[in-house]
């Protein structure tokens, strides 16, 4: 044990590290609550993938998370069951922001986050995206919405207009963000995380770990811990 070992194995500008968490083979392992149990194994959800078992536990204490697993390994519940244990549905303000490259994929994220919400009662899912009109999404966010799912143009559209307010948000999603920078919506991005709250909580799934990825972690996450899956079911 010496001390070029310990910088060999952590490395200096790298903040992040391995977090190993044994293998969980059921949701009844993890922190949920009985409503988002019974709820899972409504939606046919009887095991948690890889990607969730090591990631819900440590989105459900707060922590930043870096994960990176493959198409189809599970990823939006592996935020989404966090994000809707957090949320205190009777906070009518946006509690849970979730960033995706595309309309279709910010459609099929609200739609899973939807189901995960009839855990609890009247939670609100809205989607922002571009390509459609806006005065009509300004309509729906002046009724409010706890949880938004949107493409990062958008969103930055609402922030500036002033029809969408961050200052409640407790989590931020980067969803696909490897997908998301190589479209070009790096600065669109780091704009929205500058007008999030401080304090709140950053998770980033990306199948690929380019430099952009890791650098925006570093300068947008605090202490992330990085959840890698390699074996996927
Ligand atoms: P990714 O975002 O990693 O590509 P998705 O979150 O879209 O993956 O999930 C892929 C598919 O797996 C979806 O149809 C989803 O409903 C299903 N799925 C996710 N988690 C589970 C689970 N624990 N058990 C069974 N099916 C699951
Ligand atoms: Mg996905």
């Amino acid at each position: 044990w010496n001390h070029s070992r310990k910088h060999s194995a952590w490395g200096s500008d790298w903040k992040a590290f391995v977090y190993w968490i044994p293998y969980m083979s059921s949701f009844n392992e993890l922190p949920l609550s009985r409503s988002m149990q019974s709820n899972l194994s409504q939606l046919g959800y009887s095991e948690p993938t890889q990607v969730q078992a090591k990631t819900i536990p440590l989105a459900i204490k707060g922590k930043d998370v870096i994960a990176m697993a493959k198409t189809g390994s599970g990823k939006t519940a592996a935020f989404g069951i966090g994000l809707v244990e957090g949320l205190n549905a009777r906070h009518f303000a946006c509690q849970g922001l979730v960033l995706c490259p595309t309309r279709e994929l910010a459609d099929q994220v609200a739609k899973s986050l939807r189901q995960l919400a009839r855990a609890k009662q009247n939670v609100k899912v809205l989607t922002l995206c571009g390509g459609v009109a806006i005065g009509p999404q300004i309509g729906s966010l002046s009724h409010g919405a706890h949880l938004i799912v949107g493409t990062p143009g958008r969103i930055q559209d609402h922030l500036r207009k002033g029809t969408l307010n961050l200052d409640h948000l407790r989590t931020v999603v980067l969803d696909e963000a490897d997908r998301m920078l190589d479209m070009g919506f790096r600065e669109v991005i780091t704009d929205i995380l500058e007008q999030a709250p401080a304090s709140r909580q950053t998770l980033m799934f990306s199948a690929t770990w380019p430099d952009a990825i890791r650098q925006m972690s570093s300068n947008y996450q605090r202490e992330p811990v990085d959840v890698r899956v390699v074996d996927q079911e």
